[in-house]
C-alpha cells in the first residue's frame, strides 16, 4: 500500500539553557526515518527520554522539527498554510495518556465529543446530538454518559471517550501517545481491541507511540526502536520479537513481565 506517513531523516535539536547564558543543544530525534502504509499500524517503541513524543508532536504539527521532513498523503506538512493545517488537525487527530490528557474536567462528555464539530462546523445542534450518539455506541458507551463528567468515568472510559472524540473528524490517522499506558492490563486489551476494530472498520491508520513491548505486540504491524533519539531497528513485529538484532530491543523484551513463555 501507499504510505500514508513517510518521516524522512527528522531531526529535532533543542537548546537547552545551563545557567547565565549558557546554552547547549541536546538532539532529541535524530535523522529519523518511517513509513505508514494506509490501515496500517506502526509503534515507535523505547525507552523514556529515547524521544518518542517529540516525534509524536512534530508529526501531529504541534512542533516544528530542526530538519527533515513528515509528508502526509503525498504532501509535505512543514509549511502547511493556515486553511491546510486546519484540514490537516482533522485528517490526522491525537490520543493522549490518561488521566486528563486528552479530556477537560468541567466539560460534559456530550461537550467534550461535540466540540470538535462544532469547532470544525459541520452540522446543526440536532445533528451533532445524533452523531455524538452513534460515536459513543462506536466505542461502546451508552448513550446516557453524554450528560457526564470525566471524573464519573474509569480510566478505560475515560479513553473511550478520547477515542470518540477524536473519531468525530473521521480522521485518516490517529497519533497515539501512550494512550493505554496508565490502564491496567485488561483495560488495556479491551482499548487496545476497540482500536483494532475501528481500524478494521475505517481503514484507519496509527502512530502508536508506547515505551512497552506488550502493547506493540497486540497492536501494532510495523515497529521503530528508539534510543537516545536514533533508530536502533525497524521491521514487522515479527521479525522485532523472533529475531532482535540489538542488545536494546533484548533488553525491552526482557523487561514484558511473562517474556519467557512468548
Ligand atoms: P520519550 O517520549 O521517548 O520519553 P521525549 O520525546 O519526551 O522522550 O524526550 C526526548 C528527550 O528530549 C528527553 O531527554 C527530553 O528531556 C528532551 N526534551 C523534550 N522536550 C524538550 C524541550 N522542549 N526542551 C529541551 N529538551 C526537551
Amino acid at each position: 500500500a501507499e504510505p500514508l506517513l513517510k518521516v524522512s531523516n527528522l531531526t529535532k535539536v533543542f537548546d537547552i539553557r545551563k545557567g547565565f547564558g549558557k546554552k547547549e543543544k541536546f538532539t532529541a530525534v535524530d535523522n529519523v526515518s518511517f513509513e505508514i502504509p494506509k490501515g496500517t499500524t506502526t509503534a515507535v517503541v523505547g525507552e523514556s527520554g529515547s524521544g518518542k513524543s517529540t516525534i509524536a508532536q512534530m508529526v501531529l504539527n504541534l512542533l516544528d522539527s530542526t530538519s527533515g521532513e513528515i509528508h502526509f498523503d503525498g504532501e509535505q506538512i512543514g509549511n502547511l498554510s493556515e486553511k491546510k493545517l486546519f484540514k490537516y488537525r482533522r485528517r490526522v487527530q491525537p490520543i493522549f495518556q490518561d488521566p486528563y490528557g486528552s479530556l477537560d474536567p468541567m466539560y460534559s462528555i456530550y461537550r467534550t465529543i461535540e466540540e470538535p464539530l462544532r469547532i470544525h462546523g459541520i452540522g446543526n445542534s440536532a445533528s451533532r446530538q445524533k452523531k455524538v450518539k452513534e460515536l459513543l455506541e462506536q466505542v461502546s458507551m451508552p448513550a446516557a454518559t453524554m450528560h457526564r463528567f470525566p471524573n464519573e468515568l474509569s480510566g478505560g472510559q475515560r479513553q473511550r471517550i478520547a477515542i470518540a472524540r477524536a473519531l468525530a473528524l473521521q480522521p485518516e490517522m490517529i497519533v497515539c501517545d501512550e494512550a493505554v499506558s496508565a490502564l491496567d492490563v485488561l483495560v488495556q486489551a479491551q482499548v487496545l481491541e476497540l482500536l483494532d476494530e475501528l481500524q478494521r472498520e475505517m481503514g484507519l491508520t496509527y502512530l502508536f507511540i508506547t515505551h512497552d513491548l506488550a502493547v506493540v505486540r497486540q497492536i501494532a504491524d510495523d515497529v521503530c526502536v528508539m534510543e537516545r533519539g536514533k533508530i536502533v531497528e525497524q521491521g514487522s513485529v515479527d521479525e522485532i520479537f523472533d529475531a532482535p538484532k540489538s542488545d536494546y530491543t533484548r533488553n525491552l523484551l526482557n523487561a514484558i513481565p511473562g517474556a519467557s513463555l512468548i
